[in-house]
């Protein structure tokens, strides 16, 4: 593809206000660290791929069924690497799982490299994110999980579309700004009653990310 027509293919991102030329080069250059499942890791890719970011890598974890994306080709090629590996540097990573374990997982691998992620899950009758920097640590992923433990109730699958949008629209935002809004916050959206809360994380001395970092041993 010629640089024309790429420029004519997301030139509904250029003149979107805030993105330009300008965002939609860090858009194209942006390596994406996804790690998911099932729709919304889809709905995800799709998204990211939508606007031009053209390097996704795909953390293959225990849950991760790789059939979908055989029946779901994604436009752009997509490097996949299990959980094991050693993970490449990226521009920001995208969690989108209703698994406990592999967001906490990763929140302490991202916590520990202070690289930037979004995490996203069902919740209730919508769906909840998570972004940080991690550039003091915490808050993290585990600070308000410890001090919010219902808000980690069960999802549906129903809205796994909606919530791999949402997610890469987060993702995308921190690409182009280098911050964002929801930095340090939890997104709740209820989709029954209409309801969406910014919720501020507090770091807390409870956070089990933090206590294994300084060596303490945390039963999971
Ligand atoms: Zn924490």
């Amino acid at each position: 593809m010629t640089s024309a027509d790429q420029n004519d293919k997301y030139s509904r991102q250029t003149i979107l206000p805030g993105v330009g030329p300008e965002g939609q080069k860090k858009w194209t250059d942006a390596h994406v660290l996804l790690a998911g499942e099932g729709m919304a890791l889809l709905a995800g890719v799709q998204a990211l791929s939508s606007v031009g970011v053209s390097k996704i890598t795909l953390l293959v974890h225990e849950h991760f069924d790789p059939s979908f994306l055989v029946s779901n080709p994604p436009q752009i090629s997509v490097e996949a690497i299990p959980m094991t590996a050693q993970l490449p540097s990226f521009t920001a990573a995208l969690v989108v799982s209703p698994n406990t374990k592999l967001r906490r997982q990763l929140n302490r691998v991202f916590r520990k490299n202070h690289q930037p992620a979004v995490f996203a899950w069902p919740s209730g009758s919508g769906f909840a994110l998570f972004t940080s920097r991690y550039q003091n640590g915490c808050p993290c992923l585990e600070c308000f999980e410890v001090l919010n433990p219902k808000a980690f109730s069960k999802g549906g699958h129903s809205i796994d579309r909606l919530l791999g949008a949402s997610a890469a629209s987060e993702v995308l935002e921190l690409i182009l700004n280098g911050d964002s809004p929801l930095e340090n916050k939890v997104w709740i959206t209820a989709l029954e009653s209409g309801l969406s809360v910014k919720h501020e994380v507090m770091p807390t001395y409870k956070c089990p990310a933090k206590m294994i970092e300084n060596g303490a041993v945390v039963t999971p």
